[in-house]
């Protein structure tokens, strides 16, 4: 399986974290969008397109994200669950949508991810 082309959207935030949203295709038949392209403690890193978890409304029963203040749907006041302490509560209520199960395949997605990412971060500060 090849990553035969990756585009790069840069986000133009100054200092935000995030860096980028990536589309990827696989072997010319198969496309992923919603990658993201992460300034991390530890350097860049591509983290894989993720919904956050929902909750149900009290009142409608409808489907809300997690830490939603009102429902989207009848405004009712929904009761937050305590406040996220650790970094890997706040990574529970994302979950991936797609995503490489070994560490072989993240590798690889993730070298061409971020090569893409410079090449573009590159022709932008030469333009400016
Ligand atoms: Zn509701």
């Amino acid at each position: 399986m090849d990553v035969t082309e990756v585009r790069v959207n840069l986000v133009e935030t100054g200092d935000a974290k995030l860096k980028a949203f990536v589309t990827i295709t696989f072997d010319n038949t198969f496309v992923v969008r919603d990658l993201k392209v992460i300034d991390g403690k530890k350097g860049l890193f591509v983290a894989m397109p993720s919904i956050k978890v929902m909750v149900s409304c009290p009142s409608c029963k409808k489907k809300n994200p997690i830490r939603s203040k009102f429902c989207n749907d009848c405004g009712n006041k929904i009761d937050q669950p305590s406040k996220p302490e650790t970094e890997e509560a706040i990574r529970e209520e994302h979950r991936d949508i797609a995503h490489p199960i070994n560490a072989q395949t993240r590798d690889y997605i993730q070298s061409k991810v971020l090569s893409a990412y410079e090449e573009e971060a590159k022709k932008k500060h030469a333009s400016v």
